[in-house]
């Protein structure tokens, strides 16, 4: 593995608080609906069961796969997917958790493929945001934190597999 410069950007206790917070609004948002948790991997992964657990109300989780990146630090502008949700979406309300809105394409890409499959609604989430990366729009109902435009690892995002066990979020300064 390349020597990576990384300077922490968020900490776990700011990650968890923010959390709190959106699961509370959530929890108010979903209570006594029919609820299906998209969980977008790879990256969202420990966003999504960490937020999952801030919810107070029944939810049903599944799981897309997609891939953008390709192992290199910018996006390839195509978006794969790689496995599909196992449960109908049809008259359910959807909540989708993604861990980084960059430019915009995957997401935009998820919530078009997403509303063909007839759901009641669509509650899109991520837990970090680039605005100043952004070349599509697409509908955000509740974003982490937004960031300026740097490549960030942890907490569920990597480079090349590496760094998504990190309980922070770290931007990425130098590669040698
Ligand atoms: P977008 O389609 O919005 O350009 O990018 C979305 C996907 O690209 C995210 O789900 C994530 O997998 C990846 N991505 C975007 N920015 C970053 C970043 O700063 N770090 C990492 N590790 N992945 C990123």
């Amino acid at each position: 593995m390349e020597n990576m410069n990384l300077s922490k950007l968020i900490t776990e206790k700011e990650i968890q608080k923010r959390i709190k917070e959106i699961g509370a609004s959530l929890t108010d948002r979903f209570r006594d609906k029919e609820v299906v948790a998209v969980c977008v991997l790879k990256g969202s992964f420990m966003f999504y069961s960490d937020l999952i657990r801030a919810i107070d109300t029944e939810v049903i989780c599944d799981f897309f796969g997609v891939s953008s990146y390709q192992n290199s630090m910018h996006s390839s502008g195509e978006v794969k997917l790689t496995l599909d949700l196992s449960t109908s979406l049809e008259g359910k309300h959807v909540l989708l958790v993604e861990d980084i809105v960059d430019t915009g394409l995957t997401m935009n890409y998820l919530q078009h493929m997403l509303q063909t499959r007839k759901p009641a609604s669509i509650t899109s989430i991520s837990l970090l945001h680039k605005p100043a990366a952004k070349k599509v729009d697409c509908q955000l109902d509740e974003v982490g934190f937004e960031i300026k435009d740097n490549f960030v690892v942890g907490y569920g995002l990597d480079y090349q597999g590496y760094y998504r066990n990190l309980p922070y979020i770290a931007e990425v300064g130098n590669i040698n």
